[in-house]
């Protein structure tokens, strides 16, 4: 690699914290601790096919600025019920505060996340740019054992936007002691990882797992997260 990157600046969500397995995880955990399959005759898979669904349709309204987290948190649960025409509010509101505090604790990463981890610490000071709550992501890093790895945490709630605004990278940059030609994040979301750094002139890693097909123009592109130390060292 011809560049002399000294700072990295990782994603959390989807490239290196399992979010899909975690969040599945407290959610199977819980549906079976709320009895969810005889009150509502439903098998989970059903369930979560709809909750999943719905997640991303409020996904879609809080990132075009329609509806705030707590209602995306509420609605995403409340609605999904609603199709089984279950609305006892507290019992949901119990389960969708449960659900918030368990699926953090999950400690799925992806595959070869501490090894890479691991080989690069030594060479490289390695912070995190994470589109999510302060005290969440924290304890998502902490439980998982990813903690010690970095240096500086960057939220977009502690900053105020959300990636690809520039201003959470500039303030991740300020904070690191980083500068953008010695910078490299990276992600798994083209939009906000990838497009955020390219415009405020970071080179870019693109962590594509399932190897989506895409047009942007990205520095580098890894399948998975092993090819990382191969790349930088
Ligand atoms: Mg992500």
């Amino acid at each position: 690699m011809a560049k002399e990157y000294q700072h990295l600046f990782f994603d959390l969500d989807h490239t290196l914290w399992d979010f899909e397995k975690n969040s599945k995880q407290a959610l199977l955990e819980l549906y079976d601790s709320y009895a969810w399959e005889s009150i509502l005759n439903l098998p989970v898979d059903e369930f979560l096919q709809s909750y999943y669904q719905k997640n991303e349709e409020m996904w879609a309204l809080y990132r075009a600025n329609k509806i705030d987290k707590a209602t995306l948190r509420h609605r995403r649960f409340a609605e999904t019920f609603a199709i089984y025409n279950y609305q006892h509010d507290d019992k949901v509101a119990n389960f969708e505060k449960d659900y918030i505090h368990l699926a953090p604790q999950k400690t799925a990463l992806f595959p070869g996340c501490m090894a890479m981890l691991q080989s690069l610490y030594a060479n490289f000071s390695m912070h995190i740019i994470t589109n999510g709550f302060e005290e969440t992501q924290h304890i998502k890093l902490a439980k998982s054992g990813l903690s010690p790895f970095f240096d500086k945490i960057i939220t977009s709630d502690k900053i105020g936007v959300n990636k690809p605004e520039a201003k959470i990278f500039v303030e991740a940059m300020r904070q690191a002691g980083a500068d953008r030609k010695n910078s490299l994040m990276i992600g798994d979301s083209l939009l906000a990882d990838i497009i955020g750094a390219r415009n405020v002139g970071i080179d870019q890693v693109f962590f594509n797992p399932h190897s989506n097909q895409h047009q942007e123009k990205v520095s580098f592109e890894i399948k998975a997260l092993d090819e990382l130390p191969g790349l930088l060292l």
